[in-house]
């Protein structure tokens, strides 16, 4: 059997390992060190790449590097932070999962990463590795309103956290019980960001448990663009009175203190606010040279990829996977930044290490993901609407999406299964709920 025999047989469970286990001069039962992937970040590109290697390669040594030691999700944390459900998604204990699948999982800070050497360099720690996935997702880019003063950001992200990192549930939830009426403002940040319909479905949620805790006070939605038709429609009929909605609104920078948004059509005051800058990629893969190039020569705060094989283009033994990665498509720009694309990449991304790590290069192992999203219209009784995203590739190589959208007026659920799902076909946790 030829090597593109072999390759054919990626995806195809067991007939590939048993094949390939012979393929791959050097492995560890040839009596060589096993290759090491060290994957940094442990959420759900992270860790659906290590389980994707384990099914592929389990000759290879996965180590996944994460601050937190609990995968806490942030899909269906809406409808938990109004009451309306328990959390949806149980949180997954990083260790737990890591023994179960036979990969290894730390939990600590990754401060640098040295592609000359080949070492990440944590906290703790020195990792070398042969490859890396880095699955870092994103963060907020506060120099936006507060320049270098970082103070102030630090100010605003412990009095107002917008809530787009899983690590500020808890206290998102404690401020939002705490208020007790007047004008509430969330922004919908410029795109690229995080979730698209999340602050949609996060004003509609908040405008139905004000109403029904007999609040006075209303959701103010300060949208960097024009608004998505579906919600903005929702917002003038439905929760009108509840949704006052600000379309072209750019925030040019918050007064925590004073609690006053300033924008270019003048300034809001709040009483409480839930406000995100705009969004970047997280800091190390600027420390990493992995970022694009934006316009005008500059660097662009996000992961620069070849898009179909998910490596980095300043480093083929560096992949990127999940919502930290940049443009894709002169078509549509950025994949959805969702927690299904994040999990749909990060199987691409271990696909393409496994192979790579047996044989070298591969051009034609070829991976297009898809994403769906489920996102309350209403609370009581619950309305939903589910959004699908698929991809196809075009003769001359681009990639292009296309987006539809179902409602769902009687769910029964099924944003639940979907996350369950996620979780044990991706993630590898299975769980009753
Ligand atoms: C309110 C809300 C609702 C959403 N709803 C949905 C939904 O319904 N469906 C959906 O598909 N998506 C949804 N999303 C989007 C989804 O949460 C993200 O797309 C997803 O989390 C991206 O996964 P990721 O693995 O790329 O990054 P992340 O989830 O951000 O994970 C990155 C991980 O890297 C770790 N990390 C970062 N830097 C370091 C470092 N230096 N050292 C060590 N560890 C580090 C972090 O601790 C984190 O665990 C929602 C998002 C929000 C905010």
């Amino acid at each position: 059997m030829k090597r593109r025999d072999l390759l054919g047989l990626v995806g195809t469970g067991a007939g590939w390992l048993a094949l390939s286990g012979s393929a791959r001069a050097g492995s560890a039962t040839g009596g060589v060190a096993a290759q090491r992937v060290v994957i940094i970040g442990g959420a759900w590109a992270g860790l659906s790449a290590a389980r994707e290697l384990r099914l592929r390669a389990p000759e290879l040594d996965v180590l996944v590097i994460d601050r937190e030691p609990t995968l806490r999700s942030l899909p269906l944390s809406n409808p938990w932070l109004v009451g309306r459900t328990p959390e949806r998604l149980p949180r997954l204990d990083r260790t737990a999962l890591a023994n179960k699948l036979g990969y290894r999982f730390i939990a600590d800070d990754v401060q640098r990463i040295d592609r000359a050497e080949r070492r990440v360099h944590t906290a703790q720690g020195v990792f070398d590795y042969d490859w890396l996935l880095v699955a870092t997702g994103l963060s907020y880019d506060y120099s936006a309103w507060y320049g270098t003063d970082y103070k102030a950001a630090q100010v605003m992200q412990e009095l107002f956290p917008a809530g787009y990192v899983a690590n500020e549930l808890d206290v998102l939830k404690q401020r939002l019980q705490a208020f007790k009426g007047g004008n509430l403002v969330i922004n919908v940040p410029a795109p690229p960001s995080r979730c698209p319909p999340a602050p949609y479905e996060r004003a509609m949620l908040i405008a139905w448990w004000i109403k029904t805790e007999g609040i006075k006070g209303k959701v103010t939605v300060l949208d960097a663009g024009g608004g998505l038709p579906r919600f903005t429609r929702l917002f003038a009929d439905r929760y009108h009175g509840l949704i006052d909605f600000h379309p072209y609104t750019v925030i040019r920078s918050v007064d925590p203190l004073t609690r006053r948004v300033t924008t270019d059509d003048g300034d809001v005051p709040f009483d409480h606010a839930m406000l995100s800058p705009p969004m970047r990629a997280s800091m190390l893969i600027e420390q990493a040279g992995l970022c694009s190039l934006g316009t005008q020569g500059k660097l662009a705060p996000w992961g620069a990829v070849d898009p179909l094989r998910l490596h980095s283009l300043a480093d083929e033994r560096v992949f990127l996977a999940g919502d930290l990665l940049g443009p894709v498509s002169p078509l549509f720009g950025h994949y959805p930044k969702t927690a299904h694309m994040a999990t749909r990449l990060g199987v691409s991304a271990g696909r393409q290490i496994a192979v790579r790590s047996r044989f070298g290069s591969d051009e034609s192992l070829v991976d297009l993901p898809a994403s769906v999203c489920h996102v309350w219209l209403d609370a009581d009784p619950a309305e939903q609407l589910r959004i699908e995203t698929t991809y196809r590739l075009r003769g001359d190589g681009v990639i292009a999406q296309s987006v539809s959208q179902h409602d769902n007026p009687q769910p029964r659920d099924e944003d639940l299964q979907w996350g369950l799902g996620l979780y044990a076909q991706a993630l590898g946790a299975s769980l009753e709920r």
